[in-house]
């Protein structure tokens, strides 16, 4: 059986969207702002993390901060992290309650609000099956059913036992694993966001791979421009854009990590109702929203739920939309954004 694996290693190839800035506009009156940001890249979270900031009081100083609080956040989520307050609380399942920060504790609890929400299609115990499948990682091959099987009965978030008092974390059964990836590089914009609105700054383009905030208005009160990846091509080619003020826009997508067998693409967003990664005829989806802890939590939830269920589940939010891409290459978006996504790429078909 000849077996074909294609792993993107590269943190680079995590970056599901080419930020466009266009447009150069009137310069802002203050003496600040500036229409050149100030920029620095980081990798963290087996990303890369692009930081650009239009003011000209940016400064290293303000830039090793900000790896200060990525390196923070790795420390309290990364579960790869050895001794990390995740790790901790995964070693210890079925045994006691660890004691986390009040930080890993609020996004533990939020992603169990959004597991509540998608009706377990977003699940952060999936630990289990994702190292089982080991999507990524060389040597990922199909399970056998019964190792699926077993990994499957630790998955299911009704296990993870918060104590909000003592801000403590457990799990109920030993082997149990709680996985943040699907939310932490949302939350860790977010922190980003909030250092940089503290220290007064107020453009900024933020991007980890694929989770883009984009930061008040560019310098002169204009919108950004914001690239949709097209799913099937060459990182950086969109397909579309999107003008938008103070917004994130992150992406989960099935081209970014992946092996084929037997023509089949095996790609990293797993179904904790069967183990297997969800089946459904999307290549991806995008969230336009405020928070991107929100918009990380909701893109792969959305995409779990696939494109019926999935529209709905966002039309219901307020101030949330979304850009769903299918193998068809058909693209449909909310409501909220109809008019404001133009398509750049006709190769695709907007849906209205
Ligand atoms: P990316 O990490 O590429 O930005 P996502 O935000 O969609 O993409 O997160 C995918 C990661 O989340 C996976 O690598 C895995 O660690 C975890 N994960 C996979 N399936 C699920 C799921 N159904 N619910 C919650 N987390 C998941
Ligand atoms: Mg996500």
């Amino acid at each position: 059986m000849s077996r074909k694996y294609q792993f993107f290693f590269s943190g680079l190839l995590f970056l599901c969207l080419l930020v466009v800035i266009t447009g150069c506009g009137k310069q802002e009156q203050t003496t600040s702002a500036s229409s050149q940001p100030v920029s620095h890249t980081y990798f963290i979270f087996d990303t890369i993390v692009s930081l650009r900031v239009y003011d000209d009081r940016m400064t290293s100083a303000h830039f090793d901060e900000v790896e200060g609080l990525l390196k923070q956040i790795d420390q309290e989520m990364n579960r790869q992290l050895e001794g990390s307050e995740i790790d901790q609380v995964n070693r210890h399942a079925g045994q006691k309650a660890v004691p986390v920060s009040e930080e890993t504790f609020n996004v533990v609890k939020t992603s169990l609000e959004y597991a509540e929400a998608s009706g377990g299609k977003f699940d952060p115990t999936v630990g289990p099956i994702v190292d089982l499948w080991g999507i990524g990682n060389e040597g990922a091959a199909i399970p056998s059913p019964d190792a699926l099987a077993s990994a499957l009965q630790l998955v299911g978030y009704s296990g993870v036992e918060l104590d909000e008092a003592s801000l403590t974390i457990k799990l109920q059964e030993p082997g149990m694993m709680l996985d943040l990836g699907a939310i932490a590089k949302g939350y860790a914009a977010d922190v980003i966001a909030e250092y940089l609105k503290e220290n007064g700054f107020e453009s900024a383009i933020i991007d980890l791979g694929g989770n883009v905030l984009a930061m008040g208005p560019k310098p002169g009160g204009h919108d950004w421009s914001i690239g949709i990846q097209a799913p099937d091509e060459k990182r950086g080619t969109h397909l579309g854009l999107i003008k938008v003020k103070d917004k994130t826009i992150v992406t989960s997508g099935i081209y970014e990590r992946f092996f084929k067998e037997n023509g089949v693409v095996y790609h990293h967003i797993l179904d904790p109702d069967d183990g297997y990664p969800v089946a459904n005829d999307l290549l991806s989806v995008t969230i336009v929203t405020q928070y991107s802890m929100d918009a990380d939590a909701l893109s792969t939830s959305a995409f779990s739920l696939g494109l019926e269920e999935g529209m709905r589940f966002i039309e219901a939010r307020q101030n949330t939309n979304a850009i769903f891409i299918t193998e068809n290459k058909d693209i449909y978006v909310t409501s909220g954004l109809r008019g404001q996504f133009e398509l750049t790429n006709s190769d695709y078909h907007l849906i209205e």
